[in-house]
Order: structure tokens, then sequence, then C-alpha cells
């Protein structure tokens, strides 16, 4: 049996950015470090720092965070206010990456707000961040609080919320790839956290509207992926060969897309390498959501991914995936090429 820390405060519902004072004083946690988003609509802060201020809760700093530089963090931290109670990230990546590191670091509670459920990242036991410019995922704690405005984040751009549901849906080709490592390498996975992620992704896809419902399911799964995570110490099942390929293009394209976008699609192909058995309810939850309509609005470089499906398999030390069975280039060019459910998702 291993030690893991979990959140104990999840608050999913509408209204619930304006009532994190309450929850932060009812907890004791009343000297807070605030880390937000850059260009975090003015409205999001004024909820914030009037439910605050009605709690008697201060916020000793609040910064905008514009980076998620490690060396930035690491600086932050000789500086932090004393006495300070909890650490709360506003915002989307890169103020919550941050605030989680910081949080770690100074070993306070961390309060995760996101405005926008784009990624599992806001409740995930690491935290990205660039050392010397290139991309790290260090070691982090979960999050002691996850409060998220399912009003706040309906008002975010439609096409985050996609890019959660690409992250989300990638789950199931992830844990597929889990288990071949364990055919092949004898790799062990853990049960309850294979179960718990491909459980969630199931029950959003009963579910997957663009309404309060939605939302809500959406942000439990992606939390309780972050939670699989933790229970196994390791990201194997939030993170298969599709993340590879998402890995390997945000290091060479041009222009990377965000990250769900790139992992959705990289999962609905790599489920077709993987024989196929969770293709049909990846194209049903993307034709429903109108992932792939997003998709093609503007298409990847398929030069771009043939080249990423090349190197994926090099990204990671040690991590067996469907692409380290065999050559892949060929089947996925062909499935590029010539899957229908794909047709105008790349550039010729
Ligand atoms: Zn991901």
């Amino acid at each position: 049996m291993k030690l893991i820390s979990v959140p104990a405060l999840v608050r999913i519902k509408p209204g619930a950015l304006g009532r994190l004072g309450l929850y932060l004083r009812r907890g004791g946690q009343r000297r807070t470090l605030v880390l937000t988003s850059q260009g975090l609509p003015p409205a999001v802060t004024a909820t914030l720092l009037a439910g605050f201020e009605a709690e008697g809760i201060e916020a000793e700093a609040l910064r905008e965070v514009a980076d998620n530089r490690f060396e930035d963090a690491a600086a932050a931290f000789t500086t932090l206010p004393g006495k300070l109670q909890a650490v709360v990230g506003v915002g989307g990546g890169k103020a919550l990456d941050m605030a989680k590191y910081l949080a770690f670091l100074a070993r306070l509670p961390y309060f995760a707000v996101p405005t926008s459920l784009s990624n599992d990242g806001f409740c995930s036991p690491q935290s990205s961040l660039t050392m010397a410019g290139a991309r790290r995922s260090l070691a982090a704690a979960l999050p002691l609080g996850v409060v998220i405005d399912t009003d706040v984040c309906l008002s975010a751009p439609r096409l985050l919320w996609l890019s959660g549901v690409g992250d989300l849906a990638s789950k199931l080709t992830a844990v597929f790839d889990w288990k071949l490592a364990f055919h092949h390498r004898q790799e062990p996975v853990d049960d309850l956290a294979a179960l718990l992620s491909d459980a969630t992704v199931h029950q959003f896809m009963d579910n997957p509207s663009f309404d309060a419902k939605g939302m809500e399911l959406l942000g439990t799964a992606l939390m309780l992926n972050g939670i699989a995570m933790e229970i196994c110490g390791s990201s194997r099942p939030a993170s298969g060969s599709e993340h590879l390929i998402s890995h390997a293009l945000d290091a060479s394209s041009a222009r990377p897309r965000l990250h769900g976008l790139q992992v959705g699609v990289a999962s609905y192909i790599v489920s077709r390498l993987q024989g196929g058995v969770q293709t049909a309810n990846l194209a049903g939850l993307f034709e429903a959501t109108g992932f792939f309509a997003a998709v093609r609005a503007d298409p990847f470089s398929r030069e771009e991914w043939l080249a990423a499906v090349q190197y994926a398999p090099s990204i990671k030390d040690d991590y067996f995936t469907v692409l380290s069975l065999r050559d892949c280039l060929g089947e996925v060019r062909a499935i590029i090429d010539n899957d229908p459910r794909l047709a105008g998702c790349f550039t010729q």
C-alpha cells in the first residue's frame, strides 16, 4: 500500500469561482499567493477578489504569469511573502503549472482554479515547465483543492473545450499502450488506475455536450485522470503513443497546436494501429462534439505529422507503445491519406 495525496476539496459547478474565498476560509487558509494567467478577463479576477474580500481572505500577492520557466519559479520561491497558507493558480496552463510547482517547493496547499478545460494538467502530479528553454515535466503534488466554475469555462473559447475532449479521449489509446507494454515487456499495470482512466472517458462519452453538465463531466474526468497518475506513480494511464506524437510535434512543428487537438487526432490514428478496438468510440465522440470539424477548419501539416511519427518512439526512454512494435510510418501515411474521417484534417 502506498501513500498518495489527492484533492480533498472538489467543487465543479456554476458560480464556484466567487465561492473560492469561502472554501479557503473554511480550510483556514487566509493568507494566499494568487498566480493568474496573463490576459485573464478582468471580470474573472474581480469575481475572485470580491469573494476573497467577503470572507476576509488576503491575497498577499496577485501575480500575473506570462511564462512557465523553472528559473522564474525558483526565483519566486526565494522571495515568497512570509506566513503564506496557500497558493492559488487561476487561469490556464502556464499559471497553473507555475502555481503548482511553487506550492510544491514551498510545501504549501495548492488550489487549482482552471478557467478552461483544455487538458488534464490542472490536476496532474507534474508541472510542465521549461528549463533552459527546453520543455520538462517536473515532479509536483496534486492540488489540495480543485475549483472549476462551469460558467467561467463555458465562456472560454469552445476550441479549448474541444482540446480537453481530445486529451480525455486519448486515455483510451494510452491505456491500450500500457497493456501492450505489460504483454510485451511485463511492465506492471495498476488495475485501479487503468480502470479509473477508462471509466472517466466513457462517463463523458455518454453526455459530450458543450453545456454545464458536459463541462462538469469533462472537468471531473480530467481530474480523475490526474488522480489515476498519482495512484500508479506514472503517466501511463494518461499518456501513450498519441502523446509521444504530440510531443514530437511540439518539438518540431512550425506552429504547434493545442495539446488536446494534437493528441486527439493522434489518438484516433494510433487506435487504428492498435487494431481498431477504440476507433469507433473515438470517431463517435469526435463527430458528436465537432472535434474533427474544428481540426478541418485549421488542418495539420501532413509532412510534419509523418516526421513526428518517425521521431515519436525515441522521445521517451523505455516507453513501450504500439509504435515500438513495428515501423508504423507506412500505415500512418495510408491512414492520413485514405481514412474518410480524416478527410480535410491534413494539408497535402
Ligand atoms: Zn495530455
